[in-house]
């Protein structure tokens, strides 16, 4: 089990303990504000492993600036982009209306659990935090499991990470500073209104807070 932490260890305490418990590390990205941030982090840290996006053909054009502006940035990094093996049909199919879980799943979820069981890495590097949603609210820097999650971020709050971000100047979807706190596929994200949640505009009137990346029976 990880070493003796408490709420205040920094990141990048965690990080390097990573790097050295799981060398074949690997980091899966959406480019959120806390995916800059843990990037930023990790390659201080001394991590050069892959940065995993997947793209699922509904991105805003601003979250693949981003990914793009970060791949010019941390050039020792690898920046892989996956793609959801749709057939030409169901591209068109605009099923985020009527399923949105299984239009995550095909479009999200598999292409990434796919790509996680060719490289079988023994943990996966995570940016999620505590102060993201009541789902991650008892979120630790270790998750047990057949592939380990580390979250570096647990702890950090919403004004540590923008501060962190502005410090040190990081990339950060420009949508971010629009309000839109969590941002995910442009059909399931608004911006967020003043008082909510920070993933409050997400999948908002469709019953659903997390796309089962890491909840659920398909989760990473
Ligand atoms: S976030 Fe929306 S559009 Fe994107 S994969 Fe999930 S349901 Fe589909």
């Amino acid at each position: 089990m990880s070493p003796d932490w408490n709420e205040n260890t920094h990141p990048q305490e965690v990080i390097r303990w990573a790097l050295e418990t799981y060398p074949d590390l690997l980091m899966p990205s959406g480019f959120n504000l806390n995916g800059v941030v843990l990037i930023d982090l990790a390659y201080q840290a001394g991590y050069r492993g892959e940065v995993v996006f997947v793209d699922t053909g509904y991105h805003f054009h601003e979250t693949l600036q981003t990914r793009d502006r970060l791949a010019e940035r941390y050039t020792g990094l690898r920046f892989v982009t996956l793609s959801a093996g749709l057939g030409p049909e169901e591209w068109g199919q605009e099923r985020y209306r009527t399923d949105p879980d299984g239009c995550c799943a095909v479009r999200k979820v598999a292409p990434l659990q796919a790509y996680l069981e060719q490289k079988k890495p023994s943990a996966l590097l995570n940016a999620r935090s505590r102060e993201q949603a009541p789902t991650r609210a008892h979120l630790g820097f270790v998750e047990p499991g057949e592939r380990v999650r580390i979250n570096p971020l647990a702890y950090w709050s919403k004004e540590q990470l923008e501060a962190y971000a502005k410090a040190q100047g990081l990339p950060v979807n420009p949508l971010y500073w629009s309000g839109f706190l969590s941002i995910g596929c442009w059909p399931c994200t608004r911006a967020v209104r003043p008082g909510e949640a920070l993933r409050a505009g997400r999948w908002e009137g469709r019953g659903k807070s997390e796309c089962g990346l890491w909840v659920g029976k398909n989760a990473i």
